[in-house]
């Protein structure tokens, strides 16, 4: 069976776009609302040669602010500990929040080598993130553009060794 690829992080960091790109049709929701997808999506995908399976988390929107946290660590849990590699996706432009920082925390314990994505970098401008992120203790990010398709030659190189 093919290897499996998790796409995680907080609602709006384009897990989504990344999972339309990577599978190649538009199978995922993408919203400009934070957290738009309903559910879990798993699809295909082909990056330069290589073939997996990937898994899109989302789906938090009927989730009142107290549950919210609660439901993504479960969906978040359940996809790394199916996955071969997971992808944690951090917004480059926006920075590292509370949030981040909490997911970071309950990936710390799990076994599923983990990928630091920091996506939005596109262009040279307003990336702090990209800094920011290295204090969440998972090494230098690959810097992505789900949107604009850049980085995904990285992105490849980062995976390799996991799938
Ligand atoms: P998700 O909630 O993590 O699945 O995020 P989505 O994939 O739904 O994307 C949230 C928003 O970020 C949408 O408006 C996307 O168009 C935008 N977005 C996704 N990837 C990029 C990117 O590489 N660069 C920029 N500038 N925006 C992006
Ligand atoms: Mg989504």
């Amino acid at each position: 069976s093919l290897p499996v690829v998790a796409i995680i992080g907080r609602p709006n960091v384009g897990k989504s776009t990344l999972f339309n790109r990577l599978v190649g049709k538009k199978l995922a929701l993408v919203d400009d609302t934070p957290g738009v997808t309903r559910d879990r999506r798993e699809g295909d995908a082909t990056l330069i040669g290589i073939d997996f399976r990937v898994i899109d988390t989302a789906g938090y929107e009927d989730e009142d602010a107290a549950s919210l946290p609660g439901r993504m660590r479960q969906q978040t849990e359940a996809a790394v500990a199916q996955a071969d590699v997971a992808l944690f996706l951090v917004d480059a432009r926006a920075g590292i929040v509370p949030l981040d920082e909490e997911i970071a925390r309950w990936l710390r314990g799990s076994t599923t080598p983990i990928v630091l994505v920091a996506n939005k970098a596109e262009g040279k401008a307003g990336n702090d993130g990209i800094l920011e992120s290295l204090a969440l203790g998972f090494g230098d990010p690959v810097e992505l553009s789900a949107e604009h398709g850049e980085g995904l030659v990285e992105l490849f190189d980062a995976l390799l060794p996991f799938i």
